[in-house]
């Protein structure tokens, strides 16, 4: 037989799941050796499924495939981690899944990109570990991812004559990806000023692992804007707004009653399943 030439194992972290048909799923997984890939859990909705445990959003299970035309047929699974703690409470849910979306959107099919692989592996595990510094962790994540997508944002030389920025107020072009001194910056189309204390911040979390980073303590005002800032950067490259950045937002003003109405439809919740049909377009097929 020549089945075991068109099977194959990989490790995978489950980003994202879509019902199909009465059945199945598609799963949306990142892996370390082809990057994205879209694959088929064949009857995996039936109670009875053995492989449906182990194919739980979030999880790094390791797969067996069988290679098809349109996706490739999972044909075992086994959980590597499922990471427990992270699913025990909304917050890390959130977070884990934020974590997910973005690697989704900034990742191509078969793009491989061992660094993003082991950046997601580390952050689902320090969610699940519920150490303090969850929302930094997103921060340092983003940056790194950044960093690894090739769209490092420019934060220590001046993008209009180079001269190295100086801890006065410069200038943030969200267009230009980065930091203008302020000669260059303080007449520039599009450019807005970036505080001293928030580009510092910006610069450190940019250098330091992930160790360094975690028992930081930033005044809440100076963590608002650099997560507006990275949030802005992220929309301006990403050229849409990430359904999970608007879920984030609204947990986060979920105790004050809302003034304002919502802004654009309500998205999915985070962390669970999409139904698709067999007929509508999906992603991943040839
Ligand atoms: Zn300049």
């Amino acid at each position: 037989m020549s089945e075991r030439s068109h099977s194959y194992r990989t490790r995978a972290v489950i980003l994202r799941r879509r019902n199909y048909g009465d059945a199945d799923r598609i799963l949306t997984v990142y892996t370390p050796s082809f990057g994205k890939r879209f694959f088929i859990a064949k009857g995996a909705r039936k109670t009875a499924s053995r492989k449906a445990g182990h194919l739980e959003l979030f999880n790094h299970a390791n797969l067996l495939l069988a290679q098809a035309r349109t996706w490739d047929i999972i044909t075992e699974s086994v959980t590597v981690e499922s990471y427990l703690g992270l699913r025990a409470d909304l917050d890390s849910i959130s977070q884990a899944a934020y974590i997910c979306e973005l690697v989704d959107a900034f990742s191509g099919e078969d793009d491989e990109n061992r660094p993003l692989w082991e950046l997601l592996l580390l952050s689902l595990r320090e969610l699940n570990a519920k150490r303090e510094g969850g929302t930094l962790l997103l921060r340092w994540f983003e940056l790194k991812l950044l960093v690894l997508m090739g769209f490092q944002l420019q934060l220590f030389g001046c993008l209009g004559c180079g001269e190295e920025l100086r801890a006065v107020k410069n200038y943030l072009h969200f267009h230009a990806g980065g930091v203008y001194c302020p000669v260059c910056g303080q007449t520039l189309k599009g450019a807005e000023p970036i505080a001293p204390q928030v580009l510092k911040i910006l610069r450190h979390l940019t250098r330091v692992e992930w160790p360094e980073v975690r028992n930081l303590q930033l005044r809440q005002a100076t963590a608002r804007s650099v997560e507006d800032v990275l949030q802005r950067y992220l929309v301006t490259v990403l050229e849409r707004r990430l359904k999970s950045v608007d879920f984030l937002r609204r947990l986060r003003l979920a105790p004050v009653p809302s003034a304002a109405p919502a802004e654009n439809a309500a998205p999915a919740p985070v962390g669970q399943d999409v139904d698709e049909h067999p007929h509508s377009p999906g992603t991943g097929g040839h």
